[in-house]
């Protein structure tokens, strides 16, 4: 997508401190982050969020939440982890291409919302 601006990183077009690239998505950092660790898990196929997708680009996903699994360490996330993606106004998505906050790096809030 032209205007899209994950699209635009993942071509490379804008900068960003990318960590793990394959075929399926990239991880980046997220640029305001919100806990000690804040990643962005990036398929590389547009689509909108979390619960429209058809069935190969959920898939896909597995796939990159397989992959994720084994690179947790060394992501700094031993400790554990928060996977979000926000869907939609109440959520407060701001970007249309589906993305996965990767949240970790410490001790996280015990509520959410
Ligand atoms: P959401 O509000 O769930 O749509 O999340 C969008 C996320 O993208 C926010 O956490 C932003 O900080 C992050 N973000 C926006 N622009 C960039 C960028 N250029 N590089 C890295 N993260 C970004
Ligand atoms: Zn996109």
């Amino acid at each position: 997508m032209d205007d899209c601006i994950f699209c635009k990183i993942i071509k490379g077009d804008i900068p960003s401190t990318r960590l793990y690239e394959d075929d399926d998505m990239v991880i980046i950092k997220d640029i305001s982050p919100q806990a000690p660790v804040h990643l962005l898990l990036l398929p590389k196929e547009h689509y909108a969020n979390i619960i429209e997708m058809s069935e190969a680009q959920a898939a896909t996903l597995a796939r990159c939440l397989k992959k994720l699994s084994a690179m947790t360490d060394k992501l700094g996330l031993s400790g554990g982890f928060r996977l979000v993606s926000n869907k939609g106004k109440d959520a407060c998505q701001s970007v249309e291409h589906l993305h996965i906050h990767i949240l970790g790096g410490g001790q996280l809030a015990d509520r959410m919302g």
